[in-house]
């Protein structure tokens, strides 16, 4: 994690943008750059030992995507991405000096973690000891189809000893 990446400058938005002329796939294209960012800064806080790894930052990116259900976003990037192999040169060069450069490996990868039923539970013992008590109480009433909720509900009970015992 570089310090000041999480706010793309406008240079890379421009690139972006000659990269993928079509608004919606540079909309796209922008939103994951965002969550990868999100990601490598929350992963540094929380101390995840892989936090400066690129593609361990998309594969969170996508888990955030998918649980904010944006995972239909994170996709179809993946997919303008992986299937224009000329735009992809194109991104290449452009991003020549950009630690980021945009393959199509990182494209197949972000489709495959995408299509995974998988990918958030695996990812939930990481991400629930951080989330909000009041979303916490939310997933238990409304659980989501990716919800551990043996996991959530562990949370609360920690939480609500935790507060005990501090009366
Ligand atoms: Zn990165």
């Amino acid at each position: 994690m570089r310090a000041g990446t999480l706010i793309r400058c406008a240079d890379d938005v421009r690139r972006l943008h000659a990269a993928f002329p079509d608004g919606r796939q540079a909309a796209d294209a922008l939103l994951f750059a965002m969550y990868h960012e999100m990601a490598h800064l929350l992963l540094t806080q929380w101390r995840h030992p892989q936090a400066d790894q690129e593609a361990t930052a998309d594969e969170f990116a996508t888990t955030m995507m998918v649980m904010f259900e944006l995972g239909a976003k994170a996709r179809s990037h993946a997919e303008a991405w992986d299937a224009k192999g000329t735009v992809t040169d194109q991104l290449v060069e452009a991003f020549a000096q950009d630690p980021h450069v945009l393959t199509r490996a990182r494209a197949a990868a972000v489709q495959q973690w995408a299509a995974d039923a998988a990918l958030v539970a695996r990812w939930q013992p990481l991400v629930v000891p951080h989330m909000q008590t009041a979303l916490l109480e939310r997933l238990i009433q409304e659980p989501q189809s990716w919800t551990n909720l043996e996991l959530v509900q562990q949370e609360m009970a920690t939480r609500k000893r935790g507060k005990a015992l501090t009366f």
